[in-house]
């Protein structure tokens, strides 16, 4: 005769069995969701990341509301020129160009351009007669307005004089890195360094001058800056009168760099030129 299993023992086993019963349904539920951890997190950061750039860039703008090939294509024609002037980022493209500008690919593209200098550079040497010379533009080639424009929607708000004078004034612009790297070794190697800026000479000589120097960029030849007698022109025709002016001096200018068109057409043009992207405003 078997001897009865004492009631404790009983009720023991049906608590055990409840027990494996949760654990079985917890490991169901929750299993999968472990195993989905870094999916989740991935989500999470993703949706955080937009949210804090759409909050940045103004109006939120829900992914199916943009179409990035249209604003993919948009830029290209930017770049290239085939866009002509043009006022503002179009409205649909904000947060692409603010993704452009902030998530790498600006960066990326701004190191190939200097690769490609640097691949022209290699192929060349200074004379020794002092004469071989770059030209640098200033505004978005040696220093960034990039904290300034995303407080304007990269390009999506209308050009703001006032404002943007103001901005300049304080001589917070940070050093665009890879072109202080290429301004350093322009002057290593042995090459005239001349800055030329659409910026106000009266106005801002001194507060460029100090920004330029806080940033690095020491040891370059001239601050060339619009004088009385181009205000009101064309950053084209100013900018060419100024490399005539040094090409009479007898400088041989073998490279020309620059964020906007109107640095690098017109005449009296450097060996070679090289557009630094910006999407974000358009000089005539
Ligand atoms: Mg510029």
């Amino acid at each position: 005769m078997h001897a009865m299993p004492p009631c404790s023992s009983l009720g023991d086993n049906k608590i055990n069995t409840s027990k494996s019963h949760l654990s079985k349904a917890l490991s169901f539920i929750v299993s999968p969701i472990l195993k989905m951890w870094k999916f989740f997190l991935l989500l999470l950061t993703n949706l955080f990341a937009k949210t804090a750039l759409a909050y940045k860039t103004g109006p939120f703008f829900p992914n199916t509301l943009f179409d990035s090939s249209y604003c993919l294509s948009w830029r290209v024609a930017v770049e290239t020129n085939n866009a002509g002037p043009w006022a503002t980022v179009p409205i649909e493209c904000v947060l692409y160009v603010g993704r452009y500008m902030l998530g790498g690919q600006y960066n990326r593209d701004l190191e190939t351009v200097m690769e490609m200098i640097g691949a022209y550079l290699d192929g060349m040497e200074a004379g020794d007669d002092d004469m071989d010379a770059w030209v640098l533009d200033i505004d978005d080639t040696c220093l960034s307005n990039l904290l300034y424009y995303q407080g304007k929607q990269f390009g999506g708000m209308p050009f703001d004089p006032a404002a943007f004078k103001s901005w300049a004034g304080k001589g917070m612009c940070s050093a665009i890195l890879p072109v202080l790297d290429l301004f350093n070794k322009l002057i290593e190697r042995g090459y005239k360094v001349f800055l030329l800026t659409g910026r106000d000479d009266l106005t801002f000589r001194d507060i460029t001058t100090a920004n330029l120097h806080n940033q690095g960029f020491v040891g370059y030849e001239r601050l060339i800056m619009r004088t009385a007698d181009y205000k009101g022109k064309g950053a084209k025709f100013f900018k060419s009168a100024m490399r005539k002016q040094l090409m009479d001096e007898g400088y041989r200018l073998r490279g020309n760099v620059g964020d906007q068109w109107s640095d690098l057409q017109g005449d009296y043009l450097a060996d070679r030129n090289f557009k630094i992207p910006n999407p974000m405003y358009y000089v005539p």
